[in-house]
């Protein structure tokens, strides 16, 4: 957990004990990674693509769980990254070097394919990262459609802006009918540790003062809109509500899945 969890003994002391009282494991974080579709009009969208295979062997199923629902890659039209780390963006060739889904516009935001195509990652650790990104834009080739936070990726769906966690970071908006979903991307990366505590700093954001701002501002706006969220890194599938502690910070309320 220290290594995830950015903080001093007394932060390490009460995050094992938020842990603890909602009975999860105190010597680590554990992640799932939600991606998710929709389908508009005649355009299919997947936000995020999963890690590949580079997150261990079930980090990498998105295509099979697609073929499961009766969507065959060809059919996928736009896909949209969040944000470029391999756990969201791995997934992107298949294990013959090309794009899984053939026919799909690659969609991100022009801030932060700007950071992923630099020729030399600003820290070194981010290097192997970067150059995994760079691989998958080069196998797009022009199928990428840089967008800035505020445009539509697709009818109904919308990028916004969540800087902090990356620099082009982005949050996707999908609004139908009555209904609304904002999916958070990396915005808040454990369901209880911050939720309670959204300024304690988490160990993968790039720029944690403003990822705590990007998180606290988030929170507060679902809360008070009593919006539906679904988070990537929370328990399957991630929907749920968030709901203002009058003790402090927030708490996430998962919504029963319909199956
Ligand atoms: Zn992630």
């Amino acid at each position: 957990v220290d290594s995830v969890l950015v903080g001093d003994k007394a932060v390490q002391a009460e995050a094992s004990a938020l842990l603890a009282d909602h009975f999860l494991p105190t010597d680590r974080l554990e992640a799932e990674l939600n991606t998710v579709v929709f389908r508009t009009g005649d355009k299919v969208v997947l936000i995020d693509v999963g890690a590949g295979d580079s997150f261990g062997p079930t980090g990498g199923r998105q295509a099979a769980v697609l073929a499961a629902a009766g969507l065959k890659p060809a059919d996928v039209t736009t896909i949209f990254i969040t944000h470029a780390h391999g756990d969201h963006f791995g997934g992107y060739l298949g294990a013959d070097g090309k794009p899984v889904y053939a026919n799909a516009e690659l969609v991100i935001s022009e801030k932060e394919h700007a950071f992923w195509t630099q020729d030399k990652a600003p820290v070194e650790a981010l290097q192997k990262m970067l150059d995994g990104a760079k691989k998958n834009f080069a196998a797009a080739g022009d199928r990428v459609r840089l967008i800035k936070p505020g445009s539509e990726i697709a009818p109904g769906i919308t990028a916004v802006e969540a800087y902090g966690h990356t620099p082009g970071h982005c949050q996707v908006r999908v609004d139908s009918g009555k209904e609304s979903l904002l999916v958070t991307g990396d915005t808040a990366n454990h369901p209880v540790l911050f939720l309670r505590h959204p300024e304690w700093g988490f160990g993968f954001d790039g720029d944690k003062p403003a990822a705590a701002a990007t998180r606290k501002k988030t929170l507060e706006a679902a809360a008070a809109d009593r919006m539906r969220i679904l988070a990537y890194h929370f328990p399957y599938p991630g929907i749920g509500r968030v709901r203002k502690l009058a003790s402090g910070g927030f708490e996430f309320v998962a919504e029963p899945m319909k199956l």
